[in-house]
């Protein structure tokens, strides 16, 4: 058995008393062991030190969860709760979110890298928002009366109207960026819509999601409302988006994996919703305000290391101020403090994975065999040598469409910085890729910024500011971004299903 390694920063807190105790399925609101009794080991990225044992769930153990699942949805106390004491549950996790922030956020840093300032102010406080912007809608589901213009007889009349209902037994497979706000954002609306729920967190940052699994009973979730599957994405994961007795799966992560589950699907047609990957173009004019423009960009690319599905990694400046621009933000790189994510001075932690690692470093080669040259960063960073997945913030120039660094997405923080001279040419420019995601302007006209809004294809603009999000602005992906949206009003399209109802009168 490999000996679980503590970091000292956490030692007598109580993320570190949750850590030593076993980690295991949810099923029908009891934590039991995986039927094939594996575990897979989960690392923290500042050292590559195993953190966690944690179950491997696999198909046997999805079967169990979708079982109780069923059995929630169909027979269970939820289903006969009023839409206000369902929404009361789904409030209190979310207070119960804003609770254990600290503990939260430990769990986080430990597990995904990022700095724990980050965690405490926005992976937390968001996910716990989401939990209390939902909780309302859980007695706003109303259909519609239709006036119906049909005759079938000279005095034939009809009522008719909709009812909005549960879509039933959902399948949620999330990735490891944001995991505590992934986990929210996809188990707040639809618990909110009265579905049933199994949850596969990623294998490489399984932690909080069980933690909110915890705390999603002490709220009140009757029987097997929740279940969680930790587990692998082969097995488990491809287990849940194949299994014939859930009704819809919604899916966050690559767009590889996104088409993957999207084949899984067809054995029952479930319904599916998917949130992908993203190559977003950020477009600085001259006539922008550079004072919030340089650092906006910088951080439109570095925050949570790059690893955002959004991150503006395509980067088009103005000619005039290509320069400027571009060593404005190399210098903001240059102040970013790359460090263990507990450490209070650390601005950038360390990239989530040894294979996260790989991917980048390469795609840094990559850039730089081709042609590009690295006005910062370009390597991995030097703490990497004692074993954490540590890179430097990286602004690629020389670079043009055809390079695979600037159609592919790199998931790290990994710029390519492009200038351009005609203001009507960077539309076609930002919207040649596969993906749309989201992209960035900044401008002081405004004519100008309505129209790039219009004209750019993507789920959200961001317009003088970037990765601004809230519970009730939609987001999702244009194109090989994905389909369907999260959070706002629009979410719940993905876990409701539309029922006319017309009677004869
Ligand atoms: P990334 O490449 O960023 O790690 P992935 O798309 O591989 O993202 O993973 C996102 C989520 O999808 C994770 O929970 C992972 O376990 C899961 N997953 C990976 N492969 C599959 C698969 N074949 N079927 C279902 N889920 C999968």
């Amino acid at each position: 058995m490999t000996a679980i390694a503590i970091p000292p920063s956490i030692a007598s807190r109580p993320s570190a008393q949750w850590l030593s105790k076993p980690k295991q399925l949810l099923i029908n609101n009891q934590w039991v062991d995986p039927q094939g009794g594996e575990t897979f080991d989960v690392f923290n990225p500042a050292t590559g030190e195993v953190i966690a044992q944690v179950a491997a769930g696999e198909a046997a153990d999805i079967d169990k969860a979708v079982k109780a699942a069923r059995r929630a949805f169909e027979d269970g106390p939820w289903k006969k709760m009023t839409p206000s004491e369902r929404g009361k549950i789904v409030w209190r996790i979310g207070e119960l979110i804003d609770q254990h922030c600290d503990e939260l956020a430990e769990l986080e840093t430990l597990d995904n890298g990022k700095p724990l300032a980050v965690a405490k102010v926005a992976d937390v406080p968001l996910a716990g928002d989401i939990f209390r912007y939902m909780a309302g809608y859980a007695t706003k589901l109303e259909g519609n009366t239709i006036p119906i213009s049909v005759l079938y007889a000279p005095d034939s009349q009809f009522h008719a109207f909709t009812l909005r209902e549960p879509v039933g037994v959902v399948g949620q497979i999330i990735p490891w960026n944001f995991p505590l706000l992934m986990a929210a954002w996809k188990l707040a609306p639809a618990l909110a819509c009265g579905c049933t729920v199994v949850l596969k967190p990623a294998e490489q940052t399984p932690l909080s999601a069980m933690r909110l699994g915890e705390l999603a009973l002490e709220a009140g979730l009757p029987e097997g409302v929740l279940n969680i599957v930790t587990g692998l994405g082969e097995t488990a994961g491809a287990a849940l988006a194949s299994h014939n007795d859930v009704d819809k799966v919604a899916f966050t992560g690559s767009t590889e994996v996104g088409k993957m589950i999207v084949n899984a699907a067809t054995g029952n047609l479930k319904k599916v919703t998917l949130e992908l990957g993203g190559k977003s173009p950020n477009v600085i004019f001259k006539d922008a305000d550079l004072n919030t423009a340089i650092p906006g960009a910088a951080s439109a690319i570095f925050f949570n290391h790059g690893q955002c599905c959004c991150a503006g990694s395509r980067l088009y400046v103005e000619k005039e101020i290509f320069d400027e621009v571009a060593s404005g933000i190399a210098e903001e790189a240059k102040k970013i403090t790359v460090g263990d994510g507990f450490d209070e001075n650390t601005v950038m932690g360390p990239l989530v994975s040894q294979e996260q690692f790989d991917r980048v470093t390469k795609y840094m080669d990559i850039g730089l065999n081709s042609g590009a040259k690295a006005l910062c960063g370009g390597s991995a960073n030097e703490a990497a040598k004692d074993g954490g997945y540590y890179v430097n913030p990286t602004i690629l120039v020389d670079t043009h469409e055809q390079m695979q660094v600037v159609q592919e997405e790199i998931f790290g923080p990994v710029v390519t910085a492009m200038s351009f001279t005609d203001p009507e040419e960077i539309v076609a420019r930002s919207n040649d890729s596969i993906y749309g995601l989201a992209a960035g302007v900044w401008t002081a006209d405004i004519s100008r910024a309505h129209r790039l809004a219009k004209a750019i294809k993507a789920g959200t603009v961001w317009v003088n500011c970037y990765n601004v999000f809230d519970s009730a602005m939609p987001f999702g992906g244009y194109k090989q971004s994905g389909w369907g949206r999260e959070m706002g009003h629009e979410v719940l399209n993905n876990y409701l299903q539309t029922k006319s109802v017309c009677i004869g009168l």
